[in-house]
Order: structure tokens, then C-alpha cells, then sequence
């Protein structure tokens, strides 16, 4: 197979797109992807301070990577979730990656936060570990946004991550979820930041080119809690529908992106107030991680009476 832009021998095929790409070739279209995603979706300019959070996988680290290059003005944050050994290497990937690269990382620790692990609150709080950490996560990157002025957070979701979800939300009619579901979430309160996916059209494959192509040291293995997930359930079904119908993701999530509009009534206009104890933005008096945490808390120091 010859590469679409140079015609020298290709190495990286890009089913869904019917083309295939050497090394070089296939960097240039990749970053084209990112840089056409962030101006269509008008997600950063060059002159925004932008704070990526990064997790030490393939795709946040090919984001880093292609963003730097691109020339944007960005600043990666690791949330070190306390998850034993998996935290440490990913943490550790991340570090290497900025040392390489002679830029900085910034790191912010649950268990610094709040004297607890996501397993452990998972444990206290009786719920699965993905459940507490996804909505802690969010958190954590508002606060360190809003703390440092960024105007903009960016995550490495990519298309299987966005088009699983999608998937999720459709089978399951979550309807609010569906009519906010979209690359750029734009601020809808003065202290929420706008958080923007610029991955959203790649392919997790494709990152995986990238990385490697690029000599990205990504950690390859995934977090223990992963396995048994339901998004992983609806990633093999897509990926299955793919490999019979290339392009079937990608049009999936575009025609899902085309007709949003259908799902707006469902965008429920909710009230949004500052939670009384943190600060942070929530729709009730106090905000659903302060509630976690103080049960959590509670359980945590009833067992060591
Ligand atoms: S798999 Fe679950 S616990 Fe692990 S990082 Fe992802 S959301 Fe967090
Ligand atoms: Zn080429
Ligand atoms: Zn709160």
C-alpha cells in the first residue's frame, strides 16, 4: 500500500478514511485532525492558556505532544488518584514525557486532598470505583482551572471514547446526557471552565499510531478498575460494527453531532449555585463530592475509634 501524501511506502492505514500514510505523513495528517477539530468547534485560540489533563495513556500523551507542536500554550495537570502501583507508573509516564519534552507538569493528589484514595472512598461510600472517580476527577480539574485562570480545559477522550458513550446514553435514553454530549461544553456559570475533547475524531488506533511514531513512553496497561466496565462492553460492539463497516463510528458520533439539536428540550435548564461548604458549582445546597467525602470521612473515622 503507497502513503496518501507522499506515495512512498505506507505504514499506518486509516480504514475509516479509506487512506493509508508513511510515518511522516500520517504525524501531518493526525495533528491537521487536532488542529481542524480545535477551530471547528472554536474550543482554544494560540493566545489561551489551555490545561490539559493528562493520565500518562496514549491519549492524553499524544495530545500533549501534538498540542505542543501545534504551538498551543499549554499546561498538562496528572491527578494522581491513589490507585496502587497503576497511579504511580502512569504518574511516572507523565514525568518522563515533560522531563523529555523540558516542560512542566503539574500534579494534584486525592489522597493530599482528602485523606483518601478513590478506592477507599469508593470502599467507604459503598460505590464503584469508576462512579466516584470520574465525578472527582471533574472536580479536581474545575478547581485547578478556575485556581489557575485557565479559561479552558482539555481532556484526550477520543472517537471510541465519545462514540461508546454515545452509544451508552442512547441505549440507556439518558436524554439530559444526550442533549449535553458534544467536543466543546462551553462555561455555563462563571465558575465553571469550558471543557473541549480535541481527540474526539481519533481513533484510539490512531493515537496509538501517533505514540509510537512519536516515541511517546505511554503506559500500556489499563487501570484495574477497568475491566468488567460497560463502556469497554460497548467499545467491542462498535469496534465489531467497525471492522464490517469502516466509518461507521465516525459517522455515528458526526450524524449524532448533525441532528443534536433534536435533544435540546432535554437540556434542562437546572439552577446552578455555588456549593456552601466548597465553593464549587452544583444544582443542590451542597455540592455531591462534598457529600461523598463527608460520608466517606465519617466512615473513615468511625472504624479507627
Ligand atoms: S477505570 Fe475507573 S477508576 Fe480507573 S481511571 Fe478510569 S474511571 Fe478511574
Ligand atoms: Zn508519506
Ligand atoms: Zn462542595
Amino acid at each position: 500500500m503507497r502513503c496518501k501524501g507522499c506515495q512512498a511506502k505506507a505504514t499506518v492505514e486509516v480504514r475509516h478514511h479509506n487512506a493509508a500514510y508513511c510515518n511522516d505523513c500520517f504525524q501531518d495528517y493526525f495533528l491537521k485532525r487536532v488542529q481542524h477539530n480545535i477551530r471547528a468547534y472554536k474550543m482554544f485560540s494560540p493566545g489561551d492558556r489551555v490545561l490539559l489533563v493528562v493520565s500518562g495513556g496514549k491519549d492524553s500523551l499524544s495530545l500533549w505532544d501534538a498540542l505542543i507542536r501545534l504551538g498551543y500554550q499549554v499546561t498538562a495537570l496528572y491527578i494522581d488518584l491513589g490507585i496502587e502501583g497503576y497511579s504511580q507508573r502512569s504518574g511516572d509516564k507523565c514525568r518522563e514525557f515533560a522531563a523529555k519534552n523540558g516542560t512542566s507538569l503539574g500534579t494534584i493528589s486525592v489522597k493530599e486532598v482528602w485523606g483518601l484514595s478513590i478506592p477507599e472512598i469508593a470502599r467507604k461510600t459503598r460505590r464503584t470505583p469508576c462512579a466516584v472517580c470520574g465525578r472527582i476527577k471533574r472536580y479536581l480539574f474545575n478547581k485547578c482551572a478556575l485556581e489557575g485562570s485557565f479559561p479552558v480545559v482539555a481532556t484526550g477522550h477520543n472517537l471510541d471514547d465519545e462514540a461508546a458513550s454515545l452509544l451508552g446514553n442512547l441505549l440507556h435514553w439518558q436524554t439530559g446526557y444526550l442533549a449535553r454530549q458534544q467536543p466543546n461544553l462551553p462555561a455555563t456559570h462563571p465558575k465553571l471552565v469550558k471543557k473541549v475533547k480535541p481527540l474526539y475524531t481519533l481513533t484510539e488506533r490512531e493515537c496509538l499510531a501517533y505514540a509510537l511514531i512519536r516515541n511517546i513512553p505511554y503506559l500500556a496497561e489499563d487501570c484495574p478498575y477497568a475491566e468488567g466496565a460497560t463502556s469497554i462492553t460497548y467499545k467491542e460492539a462498535l469496534n465489531h460494527i467497525e471492522a464490517a463497516s469502516p466509518g461507521t463510528k465516525l459517522s455515528f458520533l458526526k450524524g449524532f453531532l448533525k441532528h443534536k439539536g433534536l435533544f435540546r428540550e432535554y437540556d434542562g435548564e437546572v439552577e446552578l449555585r455555588e456549593c456552601s461548604r466548597c465553593g464549587q458549582v452544583t444544582t443542590e445546597e451542597v455540592c455531591s463530592v462534598c457529600r461523598l467525602l463527608e460520608r466517606a470521612q465519617k466512615r473513615s473515622a468511625a472504624q479507627q475509634k
